[in-house]
């Protein structure tokens, strides 16, 4: 999960919008601790940001889905290591 240690899931989608909660979402973090919100939805959607203003309210190709984890959306490897 991208929340902060001090999030809970209600806050964290107060955050970040609908992407904390879409299929498509992947979070990035780097190692002074910024958070990057990537939409892979975009790869296929020329369209569409791949790095959307967060919080996100509004999305067309919103896909509802558990909370993002770094397992399921492939955190970039190395980035917290930094
Ligand atoms: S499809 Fe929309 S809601 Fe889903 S990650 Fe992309 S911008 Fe966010």
């Amino acid at each position: 999960m991208a929340a902060r240690p001090d999030e809970d899931a209600e806050a964290l989608a107060e955050r970040i919008g609908l992407c904390a909660r879409c299929e498509h979402a992947q979070v990035q973090r780097s190692a002074k601790g910024s958070e990057f919100w990537r939409c892979r939805e975009a790869d296929a959607h020329p369209g569409m940001l791949r790095y959307p203003p967060i919080p996100v309210r509004a999305c067309p190709a919103f896909t509802p889905s558990g909370l993002p984890s770094r397992t399921q959306h492939g955190l970039v490897a190395g980035a917290e290591d930094e």
